[in-house]
């Protein structure tokens, strides 16, 4: 179990119940969209749509949440972690992450003339409950 209330707090937020079980269901799925996480979230805590949907736009906007687009899929947050791919299947939309080391493909920017802050790779294709 995460120190949600330590990463709030060094996130300049205030650690709420409502907070609390907003992230640590997030962290409980791995990934999840907003529709999923309401129903876990509802079971626990009552909390309308729209305010979730206000308190993920708020945790991913000081970074603890990362909002993840993926093609075809509704949007999906995860707990922000260190750089790592996604493994997206076409099939049933899983998600998977998988770690990567970023140096190869940096080596090709030039760092002054672009600061990065953040990189996200993507791969689609067909997981291995859904190949059977
Ligand atoms: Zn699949
Ligand atoms: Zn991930």
């Amino acid at each position: 179990m995460m120190d949600f209330e330590s990463i709030l707090r060094e996130h300049g937020l205030k650690s709420t119940p409502q907070r609390s079980v907003i992230l640590s269901q997030i962290y409980d799925s791995g990934h999840i969209d907003i529709e999923q996480l309401h129903k876990r979230v509802i079971g626990i805590i009552k909390i309308p749509l729209g305010t979730l949907y206000r308190a993920l736009t708020e945790l991913s906007t000081v970074g603890i949440l990362t909002a993840i687009s993926i093609n075809g899929l509704k949007t999906h947050y995860e707990i922000s972690k260190p750089s790592h791919a996604h493994l997206v299947c076409d099939e049933c939309g899983s998600i998977c992450d998988v770690e990567y080391n970023a140096s190869n493909l940096l080596e090709n920017i030039d760092l002054r003339s672009f600061q990065i802050k953040s990189t996200m790779l993507m791969a689609h294709g067909v997981c291995v409950k859904c190949k059977r």
